[in-house]
C-alpha cells in the first residue's frame, strides 16, 4: 500500500512538472514569436492563402477566404491563431492587416483578369484594424491601387467591432456599402452573438461558425439553431455561408436548409493562389 501511495504521490509531482514545464515552453515560444514579428512583414514572411466558398445546391465555386499564413524561417508554417492575437497586443496587426487587404486586392485583381471572373475575395478585417480612423482610406487605396472593382472585395468582422458602441460600427459598415464594399459577420453563434445584430447591422451576409456545423447531422439542437439562424437572415434578406464543412453528409444537410453557401475541408483547403487558377468550377473535384 505505501509504495502505491508513493508511486502515485511520484506521479502526481511528476505531472504537475511535466505541466509547468510546458506551459513555460509555451510562454518561451510565444515571447519569441512576438519578437520574430516585428521583423517577419518587413522581411516578406507572410503569405495569403485562399479556400473556396462554394454554393450549397451545386458546389459552384462563388468566392474566396484570404486566410495569412507565416512561413517562419526556422518553425516553418505557422497558423494565423497563433500570431493574430500576439498582433493585436502588440499593435502589430495595424501594417500587418493592411498588407493582407492590399495583397488580397491585388491577388483578387490578378485572378480577375487571368479569367476568375466574379469571385469575390473576403478579408478577415480585426477589430482593431476596423474601428481604426484611416481604415476606410486604407480599403479605398487598396481597392485603387489594384484596379480591383468594389464588388469583389469583401470583408469579414465579427460581432467585436461593436464591443465600444454599435453606432459607429454600423457607420462604418454603411460607408463601406457606400463604396461598394460588402461586409459578412463572421463566426456567427460563438461568442456575444446577438440575433439583434443580424436586425442592426447593414451586413448582406452571415457566416455561421464551424462549431454548429461539425455535428449538424447528430446534435438535434444545433441543427434547430442553424436552422433557425438560416430561416431568419433570409428573411432580413442576408445570405448565409457556413463553415467547416468536411462531409458530403453535412453538405447535404445544410443544402436541405436553404444554406446559401458553403466552406470546408470537403470541398477545398485554403490554397495559394496559383492553385486556385487550377480549380475546377465546381466542388469537390470528385463528386
Ligand atoms: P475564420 O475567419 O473563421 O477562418 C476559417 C478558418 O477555418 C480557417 O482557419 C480555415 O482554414 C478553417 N477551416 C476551413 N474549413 C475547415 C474545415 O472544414 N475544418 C476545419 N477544422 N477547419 C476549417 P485559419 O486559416 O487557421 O484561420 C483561423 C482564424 O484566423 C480565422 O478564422 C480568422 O479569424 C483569423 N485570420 C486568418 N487570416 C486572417 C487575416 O488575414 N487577418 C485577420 N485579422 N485574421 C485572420
Ligand atoms: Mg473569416
Ligand atoms: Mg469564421
Ligand atoms: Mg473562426
Amino acid at each position: 500500500a505505501d509504495l502505491a501511495v508513493t508511486s502515485a504521490k511520484q506521479q502526481g509531482r511528476n505531472t504537475w512538472h511535466w505541466y509547468q514545464g510546458d506551459i513555460q515552453r509555451v510562454t518561451e515560444d510565444m515571447v519569441l514569436l512576438r519578437h520574430d514579428l516585428h521583423t517577419a512583414l518587413h522581411d516578406d514572411q507572410f503569405e495569403l492563402f485562399y479556400q473556396p466558398i462554394v454554393e450549397a445546391v451545386s458546389g459552384r465555386l462563388r468566392g474566396l477566404e484570404a486566410l495569412i499564413r507565416w512561413r517562419h524561417p526556422k518553425k516553418g508554417m505557422i497558423a494565423p491563431g497563433m500570431f493574430i492575437p500576439l498582433a493585436e497586443q502588440t499593435g502589430q496587426i495595424i501594417p500587418l492587416g493592411r498588407w493582407v487587404l492590399r495583397r488580397a486586392c491585388r491577388d483578387a485583381a490578378i485572378m480577375c483578369r487571368a479569367g476568375r471572373r466574379d469571385l469575390p475575395v473576403a478579408v478577415n478585417i480585426s477589430s482593431l484594424q476596423f474601428r481604426r480612423s484611416g481604415f476606410l482610406a486604407d480599403v479605398q487605396s487598396a481597392l485603387d491601387d489594384a484596379g480591383l472593382p468594389p464588388e469583389l472585395l469583401e470583408l469579414e468582422i465579427t460581432e467585436s467591432v461593436l464591443l465600444n458602441g454599435a453606432e459607429s460600427a454600423i457607420e462604418l459598415i454603411e460607408a463601406l456599402k457606400g463604396m461598394g464594399v460588402r461586409v459578412a459577420l463572421d463566426d456567427f453563434g460563438t461568442g456575444f452573438s446577438s440575433l439583434s445584430y443580424l436586425r442592426d447591422l447593414p451586413i448582406h451576409k452571415v457566416k455561421l461558425d464551424r462549431a454548429f456545423i461539425h455535428d449538424i447531422t447528430t446534435s438535434r439542437n444545433n441543427a434547430a439553431i442553424v436552422q433557425g439562424i438560416i430561416t431568419m437572415a433570409h428573411h432580413l434578406g442576408l445570405l448565409v455561408v457556413a463553415e467547416g464543412i468536411e462531409e458530403q453528409a453535412q453538405q447535404q444537410d445544410l443544402d436541405r436548409r436553404q444554406c446559401d453557401l458553403l466552406q470546408g475541408f470537403y470541398f477545398a483547403r485554403p490554397m495559394p493562389r496559383e492553385a486556385v487558377m487550377q480549380l475546377p468550377d465546381r466542388l469537390p473535384a470528385s463528386a
